[in-house]
């Protein structure tokens, strides 16, 4: 491990962005730096340019990591996971609420016991570093100790992670159950343990409108009201099924949204998980409160959710905030890489086409713009946070041999988020110290 206090500098192919290639043609939002250095102190990129006009400004004692030809990007980000569902990724037959009985809430009631906790959640983190991804926006149970395993977790790593404890006052088993006195009290104590310190934010985190009552919601708000910086995260418009149960849940509101923008769960740092099925109206909404959607293609249609609708999300007119998603484990993957790949394919079965360099904004830059923290994580720049991965194009056979015959950066981008995945992955570097390499492992093996 390099310590984060000293200076350190990676050497690559940089690939970053100056602007937002949804407003601009992508070739202008790229910034590539073929020889490029970044050099990182005291936890923040110091400098980012052209090796041959920084090498001579390096202290004297700096060592610098040579990647070779691999690109240097900004960490992943990863809007919407849940790590207690790590033991369930992979199963079998069900959609959204059938999976939840059947799957998902028996895993959850494991996480009663903190070991269990533990030892889920520095897995769930060195897969996470294995991925490339550096922050996290991660659910974790309806049991606070769950919540104390994955940030102590992730303290130890020095990662910007934001999580939460699952608001669940009906409709799921007794054993995970909370109450509305219990959800406030549990998550108030939470966040005076843990939102805000070192690099860790507070997510509320009711699972969604059919699993709390309407006062569980309504004290979900008065928390967000409470605390300042909170983030809100929940589940919209993923299913169906959901959708018409919610409504019948709920038939004095006007949408779905409505039910949680009622309880004042819609503003800034509103993560809404899926928001598959959602019209014009929705949109606006989440665009003028400045909440985001999190795209999580590869759950979608693993469960048989539905087609997110990107490019209507993006529209310049209205754009809302958008970042991708894993959702593992209704998701197939906790590689962005992959995730990016199922994003393409879905934009293709809405008749639009996702460019690589608009593909790889929303993993880095347009993810943390989504959670509002465009001006710390997402972007390769002096002054931002010294999260990064490192890409390589030659991981494996067929993806060296397709590489090869790239001509462009951009072109090399689309083969990684085609063939790509965790093996492309060389090294993960948070808050200027290496924590993962391919051929070390992490912290966590
Ligand atoms: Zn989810």
């Amino acid at each position: 491990m390099t310590s984060s206090r000293t200076q350190s500098a990676v050497r690559g192919r940089i690939v970053t962005f100056r602007d937002n290639p949804f407003n601009v043609p992508p070739s202008e939002a790229l910034l590539v730096e073929e020889d490029g250095l970044v050099v990182m102190e005291g936890g923040l990129i110091t400098q980012v340019g052209a090796y041959t006009t920084l090498r001579d400004t390096l202290n004297a004692d700096t060592t610098v990591v040579s990647y070779g030809d691999a690109l240097i990007s900004a960490g992943f980000i990863d809007t919407h996971v849940h790590y207690p569902q790590l033991p369930v990724i992979a199963s079998w037959g069900q959609q959204l609420l059938e999976w939840l009985d059947r799957y998902v809430f028996p895993a959850e009631a494991a996480f009663s016991d903190p070991l269990v906790a533990r030892d889920t959640a520095r897995r769930f983190l060195g897969e996470l570093l294995r991925a490339g991804t550096t922050t996290a926006a991660v659910y974790c149970t309806v049991h606070p100790q769950s919540v104390d395993a994955f940030f102590s977790e992730a303290e130890g790593i020095g990662a910007r992670m934001i999580a939460g404890k699952v608001l669940m006052d009906r409709n799921a088993p007794e054993n995970l159950r909370d109450s509305v006195k219990t959800g406030y009290d549990d998550s108030a104590a939470l966040i005076g343990r843990w939102h805000g310190k070192e690099r860790l934010s507070y997510a509320v985190t009711p699972r969604f409108a059919i699993t709390s009552t309407p006062e569980q919601l309504e004290a979900a708000g008065q928390l967000l009201r409470e605390h300042d910086g909170l983030f809100m995260q929940t589940h919209l418009s993923e299913n169906l099924h959901e959708i018409e149960t919610v409504a019948r849940l709920f038939p004095e509101r006007s949408s779905y949204l409505d039910v949680y923008d009622h309880a004042g769960l819609v503003g800034p740092r509103s993560i809404f998980g899926h928001g598959v099925h959602i019209g014009e109206k929705e949109f606006c909404r989440c665009h003028e409160s400045a909440a985001s959607l999190a795209h999580c293609p590869t759950s979608n249609l693993f469960l048989g959710s539905g087609l997110f609708k990107l490019f209507e999300a993006l529209s310049p007119e209205r754009p809302v905030r958008v970042g991708l998603g894993t959702d593992v484990g209704a998701g197939t993957s906790l590689s962005q890489l992959r995730t990016l790949g199922e994003a393409y394919k879905v934009a293709q079965l809405t008749g639009r086409s996702l460019h690589p360099v608009q593909a790889f904004w929303l993993a880095t830059a347009g993810g943390a713009g989504s959670l509002h923290l465009e001006d710390r994580i997402g972007t390769l720049a002096p002054g931002m946070e010294a999260d990064l991965c490192v890409l390589d194009p030659h991981a494996f056979p067929l993806l060296d041999y397709r590489a090869s015959r790239c001509e462009s950066v951009e072109e090399l981008l689309f083969t990684l988020m085609t063939l790509g995945d965790e093996r492309c992955i060389s090294a993960t570097w948070v808050g200027g110290a290496c924590v993962h390499t391919r051929e070390n492992g992490s912290l966590y093996g």
